[in-house]
């Protein structure tokens, strides 16, 4: 949803992370006018029903190989997997505790590697298991040093991650689902129809591409360098995260592991278009930040851009926050705003909007409108975006108005759609025009 719900994909940067990639070729592709978006006058259909995960993730056992992904499994799942693999009962937490941190802290992919393990042992780990991440079939650099991934994951299906290097920190922008059910008007995403969710293994598998193509992962033996290039991971990407509730979950809390991966639950957030019923689950079972695509002011304008309203209108929606478990000074939800011009951008849109949130410990990120081929959108002046933040901020809010990044790729908020349907026909006619 970032593509949809964020500001992230727009911070001020001062430097690109030294590459240490995998990757040995870029594709560079482009959009180009492939697509076109919904018109604002055009009737938006209404939501249907949440879907089901049972119904769209695909099982842990890999087809192909009958073996089981360890990527994305929890300590739980994965004890169990290793004892129905024959591992001793008695030894199975510390065989969990062994395997994680080759694959999570060092980033191994090979069991014959885990030399901490006998012989036997990784031979039957191999026999029953894999460590298996989505490709990277292309990736693009920013001018900013902003990165692309279009990442493939199984069944062929394509997702983007996007990498926004800032000083001092560096925030992935990870996809939960391919596709969104969601069609709101300003997003490109919402333009791609849902194909599936991704499992936990996919979501968790976004964040270890990306430490392997920045050479993140540590060196035995060499100094700990604390500075980390991904220290925040936003679920802002494709998909409607609480619409795969179980299987972000899952994927974070692996993330969150610090035998691992370890990112602090303050370093993750989590952006909803406002799936209400979820509010609640998301502070107890992932304790993550929370962002919300919030983009209107009356719910008139706001079934239009995010129709999921239609279904939680603003007064549910913000009736959820104000009850959100996590909810203090220290911990505010940020409000994203979108700014489109003539639609919701004028000063009475800004002084609504404070009065709306009156009461929320929050902060509004305001984002100017990133435009992809047939937007039916504009972005508001910057003269227009100034004088609403202006009201916010006098208003007690922070209101940071974001530099769009990675314009240039179609990496920035709003913007991500995967290649699938493009059709490799197009992309390797627009490849090849690159390349030339
Ligand atoms: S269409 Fe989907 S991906 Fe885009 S903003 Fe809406 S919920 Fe997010």
């Amino acid at each position: 949803m970032l593509s949809c719900h964020s500001g992230v994909l727009t911070h001020n940067v001062t430097g690109a992370p030294t590459i240490a990639g995998l990757l040995r070729e870029r594709l560079i592709y482009g959009l180009a006018s492939l697509m076109s978006g919904p018109s604002i006058n055009s009737p938006v259909p209404l939501m249907s029903a949440p879907i089901t995960q049972d119904v769209l993730t695909i099982p842990r056992k890999l087809p192909e190989t009958g073996r089981t992904n360890i990527v994305g499994l929890t300590r739980g799942q994965l004890r169990e997997a290793l004892i129905a693999a024959g591992t001793a009962e008695k030894q199975a937490k510390m065989r969990v505790g062994q395997i994680w941190q080759w694959i999570y802290h060092w980033g191994l992919r090979d069991f014959a590697q885990m030399t901490n393990l006998a012989k036997d042992y990784r031979a039957l780990l191999a026999e029953h298991f894999e460590i298996s991440l989505p490709e990277i079939v292309s990736r693009q650099v920013s001018a900013d040093g902003t990165r692309k991934y279009l990442l493939r994951i199984a069944g062929g299906h394509e997702v983007e991650a996007v990498y926004i290097p800032e000083e001092g920190r560096g925030t992935l922008c990870v996809s939960s689902q391919v596709g969104c059910t969601l069609t709101c008007s300003f997003c490109h995403t919402g333009t791609q129809k849902l194909v599936r969710n991704l499992t936990p293994g996919e979501i968790v598998g976004q964040v270890m591409v990306a430490r392997d193509d920045l050479g993140e992962w540590p060196v035995p033996g060499a100094p700990r360098d604390e500075t980390r290039l991904i220290s925040n991971v936003v679920l802002m990407g494709m998909g409607e995260p609480l619409y795969n509730f179980d299987n972000v979950r899952d994927a974070m809390k692996v993330v969150m592991d610090n035998e691992g991966l370890s990112l602090s639950r303050r370093r993750i957030t989590l952006s909803t278009s406002g799936v209400v019923p979820e509010i609640a689950r998301t502070a107890e079972e992932i304790g993550c930040l929370l962002a919300v695509s919030f983009h209107a002011t009356t719910d008139e304008v706001r079934n239009t851009l995010v129709p999921i309203n239609r279904r939680w209108n603003i007064q549910a929606l913000l009736d959820a926050l104000r009850e959100y478990p996590r909810l203090s000074n220290s911990e505010r939800i940020t409000f994203e705003y979108v700014m489109l011009d003539g639609v919701n951008d004028s000063d009475e849109d800004a002084r609504r909007l404070v009065r709306l949130i009156r009461g929320i410990p929050a902060k509004i990120n305001l984002i100017p409108f990133n435009e992809w081929p047939g937007a039916p959108y504009k972005r508001s002046g910057w003269d227009r975006i100034q004088a609403f933040a202006d009201i916010v901020h006098k208003a007690g809010y922070a209101s940071p108005i974001r530099t769009p990044r990675g314009e240039d790729i179609m990496a920035a908020c709003g913007q991500l759609k995967s290649a699938t349907e493009r059709g490799r026909k197009n992309r390797a006619q627009i490849a090849a025009e690159a390349a030339g």
